[in-house]
């Protein structure tokens, strides 16, 4: 294990990427070994983050892997992450971000396959995410890459976005931020697929509904 003088924080927060990991398994957003989430070390330069085959519901101290930013990996007999370079280009070019949940949640991943975004259409959705961009497959039709990512995510103002065919990516100041985005999107596209489930079972149209704005376009409008 990386020592804890070169990083002060590390026991916590690796406990606390170790909590968030079994908040999401426990809530289904993540089973089996797949998906991924990361935290940032307050020293700025190295995270901890999720290494392969190892399921959210089995990290420890002992297999979560600590890497500096340029790369580094500190020593460990375990695989990182496939997603390991979009975690690092994502703290690289976004200083706000110090925590990412990366999972294969279930309904948000069916609107990803479908090659659909999933609509913003709750208060809470328009207000604490905006817009949830659906990322498309890399070129040679492989998983998405920093090179689909992080153009995204240069925009400051997205927290959360879809892959397709793949599943979601929710960012925060801090890890429980993040885990609440993930379960945010996954309750949003179960949502959205009830919505748009019921009005075509009664022959109605999404453009019937009246739009929802912010509670900032509310008070702008009254
Ligand atoms: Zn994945």
């Amino acid at each position: 294990m990386a020592d804890t003088a070169r990083f002060p924080d590390l026991t916590d927060k690796m406990d606390a990427l170790i909590a968030t990991a079994r908040r999401s398994f426990d809530l289904r957003l993540q089973t089996n070994a797949g998906g991924n989430l990361s935290v940032r070390l307050g020293a700025g330069n190295a995270i901890v983050i999720k290494p392969s085959g190892v399921g959210f519901a089995e990290c420890t101290r002992d297999n979560l892997q600590v890497v500096l930013l340029d790369g580094t990996i500190l020593p460990s007999e375990l695989k990182p992450s496939k997603d390991l370079d979009f975690h690092l280009d994502l703290y690289r070019i976004r200083p706000d971000i110090n925590a990412i949940v990366h999972c294969h949640s279930p309904w948000a991943t069916g609107y990803a396959s479908a090659g659909l975004e999933i609509p913003c259409l709750t208060v809470q959705t328009i207000e604490k995410i905006g817009r949830m961009p659906l990322i498309a497959l890399s070129a040679n039709g492989g998983p998405q890459t920093e090179v689909e990512i992080s153009p995204v995510f240069r925009d400051p103002q997205i927290r959360a976005a879809v892959l397709a065919n793949h599943g979601t990516i929710g960012v925060g100041k801090t890890l429980m931020a993040a885990q609440y985005l993930a379960e945010i999107i996954e309750e949003t596209a179960h949502i959205a697929y009830v919505r748009d489930t019921l009005m075509a079972a009664h022959g109605r149209s999404t453009a019937d509904l009246p739009r929802y704005g912010t509670a900032a376009d509310a008070r702008a409008a009254g």
